[in-house]
């Protein structure tokens, strides 16, 4: 039987719950905690869960079952359930649940090291943890980065004032308030000079940044962006509408904010973003997206839809692909609909069939695979540079992604002979593509 002491994380969901991950391993080791990257090693194991849709939620639930296993087992002592799936559903599930040692509501994981330091002294505990309130848009300091010193994400504010009725985040992070510059500038300089190459600004809407303080999102892109170090800015999570348009001139013209924009639209289709309670139209949405391109030339755009929303038609989903394709919107996530209690939506009639909507997911996805594998093949035969996110390996294949290519979501780049660090940006030739349209590259010059 392992320690109790030894304790390890297992993350779900995205990029700001992996900063609150980061952020509890901080804290687990400034207890004098030993962490550990790996579960097998460790007599306590953290599940800092996801639930922000049907499969999110099914995949917390299923791992908090598989960790009980291994306690009745005795492969570990102690399980410990964190993050959005009980800041969701509270209490009910220690009833659900009543073998998990320790329940913990979304916080800066303080309270959270001090009763897993408890727990593993053997000490009786309080076995749940409400969050102290609504989270202060505080400093995120002290994370143990999990993520390669080629990027890091930072968040650059929490929670959402959207109503977006699909949507349970805003009910999960509270509503929107944004990080302070000096902050922001304080972590930024952190993991510039821990070496970190890419920062990838996170939030619920990045594009509301600084509303609550009188500010814009580009005075914060152009402030971190001035920062000394060789370092590059990526923007995630903007919102399709009171676009900070000033922004365009920094994904143009600032050579360390990346030509690369995250910006989710969820839909064109007027009376579908009309139900789903998303701000601006169909026709604002393309507005956006032209002016972004015309202001912008190359830029990238990334972008999430959700299909199968109630009183979606099949002609709403035909609209949507035709979109996709005259918009060359190759990188792309898709999700299909699921009734989310405590939203609006789920109380709305004209569900469409579970397997109606997979269908619709399954068309959609085949027309963004079509439109990525035609802008990845204009590629063959340039030189491109490539971050790289993992060294070479036995083989002699190491990866990395271009600028186009946001980390764990988007594509990445496999480069034959280089002896390049993790962190390193390499000249490369793109030669060809892989199975699933990531590009196959060789370098043209040694790593800068
Ligand atoms: S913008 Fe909409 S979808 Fe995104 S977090 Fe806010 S409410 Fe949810």
């Amino acid at each position: 039987m392992n320690a109790p002491s030894v304790v390890s994380l297992v993350h779900l969901g995205c990029a700001r719950n992996l900063i609150d991950s980061e952020l509890i391993l901080g804290r687990l080791a400034e207890a004098g905690l030993v962490v550990s990257g790996d579960p097998s090693a460790a007599g306590t194991i953290v599940l800092n869960t996801c639930s922000f849709i049907g499969p999110a939620r099914e995949e917390s639930e299923s791992r908090i079952r598989e960790l009980l296993k291994k306690k009745r087992r005795g492969e570990i002592t102690n399980v410990v359930v964190a993050g959005c799936l009980v800041q969701r559903f509270k209490r009910t599930l220690v009833k659900r649940f009543p073998a998990v040692d320790l329940f913990a509501e979304i916080s800066d994981g303080a309270a959270l090291a001090k009763s897993i330091r408890e727990l593993a002294d053997g000490k009786k505990i309080n076995r749940y943890l409400e969050s102290p309130g609504l989270r202060e848009p505080a400093r995120d300091a002290a994370r143990m980065l999990s993520t390669p010193k080629s990027f890091a994400y930072l968040r650059i504010s929490h929670g959402c004032d959207h109503v977006c009725s699909f949507c349970a985040i805003p009910a999960i992070r509270g509503p929107h308030r944004s990080k302070r510059v000096e902050d922001l500038v304080g972590e930024a300089r952190e993991l510039i000079d821990a070496g970190v190459r890419e920062l990838v600004l996170v939030a619920e809407d990045s594009t509301a940044w600084g509303r609550d303080h009188g500010l814009e999102l580009p005075h914060l892109v152009e402030t971190l962006a001035d920062l000394d170090g060789d370092h590059r800015l990526r923007v995630m999570y903007a919102y399709p509408n009171r676009f900070p348009w000033e922004l365009t001139r920094l994904l143009r013209d600032h050579p360390k904010v990346l030509p690369y924009l995250d910006i989710p639209v969820q839909h064109i289709s007027a009376p579908v973003l009309r139900a789903m309670r998303r701000a601006g139209s169909g026709e604002q949405v393309r507005r956006i997206l032209d002016r972004l391109f015309e202001e912008v030339p190359g830029i990238t755009l990334r972008t999430t839809v959700l299909v199968g929303f109630p009183g979606e038609t099949p002609e709403h989903v035909h609209e949507l692909e035709t979109f996709i394709r005259s918009y060359r919107l190759g990188r792309l996530g898709a999700f299909g609909y699921s009734p989310e209690e405590g939203t609006t939506g789920n109380e709305l009639a004209e569900r469409v069939d579970e397997d109606e909507i997979d269908v619709r997911l399954g068309s959609v996805l085949a027309t963004r695979d079509a439109v990525l594998e035609a802008n990845q093949k204009e590629l063959i035969g340039r030189e491109l540079e490539v971050v790289i996110d993992q060294a070479a390996d036995a083989d002699g294949e190491a990866l990395g992604r271009t600028w186009m290519d946001a980390p764990e979501v988007d594509l990445i780049a496999r480069v034959t002979g280089v002896g390049a660090e993790v962190g390193d940006v390499v000249k490369v030739r793109a030669e060809g593509l892989d199975e699933e349209y990531n590009l196959r590259c060789t370098p043209v010059e040694s790593p800068a």
